[in-house]
């Protein structure tokens, strides 16, 4: 019994360095968490180090910090120090010790002087990036197997912007035009769960990493990427989704004042337009979403993207381009189906999926047929 305890413990040895060799790289994004702003709340705990970004010299050595970031020409003042070089970094020696206007971060600081302001990104490993994001794409409360969906499926997309973005200043903003990132202050114990539990893993199509997009809700039927974006990928040409018809988010509806419709075409988008007559729906795509609008006027027919008459209006009112319009008493009545673009996969379908009992890879792979589910190389 001693013999096989001793074998066991020189097994566990023998495999530890093994365990080491096959560690996941550490990847890190780049991530915009403030844009075009004057100044903002800086607080630090601990030591701290800011270094200039051109050549990683150590500009300053300081401990404890709380004061306000102000931009200054050609530089910044951080409390009463005037750093002169445009770009700096805040490094602190606790990996997430820092917080800026009260939110708090983890990795390091970049800071920019911008024309248009401060522009503030936050360097941090890729697996930490996914804990503050989680939290913001889908609820906490949500089956594991569904969170952890989410999980392979935003750090695949997070990689693919890394790529993507290799030659750019940062790889991802932390509003919906990429994933929602809120930092250290976002996590919660179940999302910090699932992504540990995913640790590496990715999306790959045919070697390389998939664009995972995803969305809220389909209503039925997911959209082929290449009607939105120029891209023809076959895990994400759409497939029949019969998991959300119980989502919060399957109707939506909108009223619009026809004057309001107007204004916002012409200021926002530079049509001249005087009086909207009618607005004719000229194609749908094979899941049913809107590809193309026609907007009769007074004196001329003005055609339209479903895609970009959305994004004028606002994605979050008009919440699909998957909707029936009806004209009555100079107001627009839209009535549609689902929220989201609709590409990939459905969070609220994966919701419904994991209830069912269903894994993680099996959800990704319903959504993303075809697609090898593996580590980041
Ligand atoms: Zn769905």
């Amino acid at each position: 019994m001693r013999y096989r305890i001793f074998l066991n413990i020189i097994i566990f040895l023998l495999a530890l360095p093994l365990t080491a060799t096959l560690a996941y790289k550490d990847v890190y994004v780049r991530v915009a968490i403030m844009q075009n702003e004057s100044s903002f709340d800086l607080d630090i705990s601990g030591s701290y180090q800011i270094v200039d970004a051109k050549n990683n010299s150590r500009l300053y050595r300081g401990r404890n910090l709380k004061t306000k970031v102000v931009v200054a020409p050609g530089g910044f003042y951080i409390g009463e120090l005037n750093f002169k070089e445009n770009k700096i970094i805040i490094r602190p020696r606790h990996p997430d010790s820092i917080r800026i206007n009260g939110r708090r971060f983890r990795g390091d600081i970049i800071l920019v002087n911008k024309k248009s302001g401060i522009l503030a990104i936050n360097i941090l490993n890729l697996e930490d990036y996914l804990k503050g994001v989680l939290y913001h794409e889908i609820s906490h409360y949500w089956p594991m197997e569904a969170i952890k969906a989410q999980a392979v499926v935003s750090r695949t997309f997070a990689l693919y912007q890394t790529i993507a973005n290799k030659d750019k200043e940062f790889d991802l903003t932390c509003d919906i035009y990429s994933q929602v990132y809120g930092g250290r202050t976002s996590e919660r114990w179940r999302t910090v769960k699932a992504v540990d539990k995913t640790r590496g893993l990715v999306i790959k199509y045919e070697g390389k990493i998939l664009p995972a997009y995803f969305h809220a809700t389909c209503g039925g039927m997911t959209e082929d990427v290449a009607n939105l974006w120029n891209m023809d990928l076959p895990p994400l040409k759409g497939v029949v989704c019969g998991f959300c018809q119980k989502s919060p988010h399957i109707n939506w509806h909108y009223d619009l004042a026809l004057d309001e419709l107007r204004s916002i075409l012409n200021n926002k988008a530079g049509y001249k337009i005087n009086l909207i007559k009618d607005i004719i729906v000229r194609e749908r795509s094979k899941s049913g979403r809107i590809m193309k609008l026609e907007i009769i006027t007074d004196d001329k027919k003005i055609n339209i993207s479903a895609k970009d008459f959305r994004n004028l209006i606002g994605p979050h009112v008009i919440r699909s381009t998957n909707f029936q319009i009806e004209i009555k008493d100079g107001t627009v009545k839209f009535q549609g189906i689902g929220w989201g673009h609709g590409v990939g996969m459905c969070q609220w379908g994966a919701y419904f999926m994991a209830k069912k009992g269903a894994h993680y890879d099996e959800i990704i792979k319903y959504y993303y047929p075809g697609v090898k589910i593996g580590d980041v190389d």
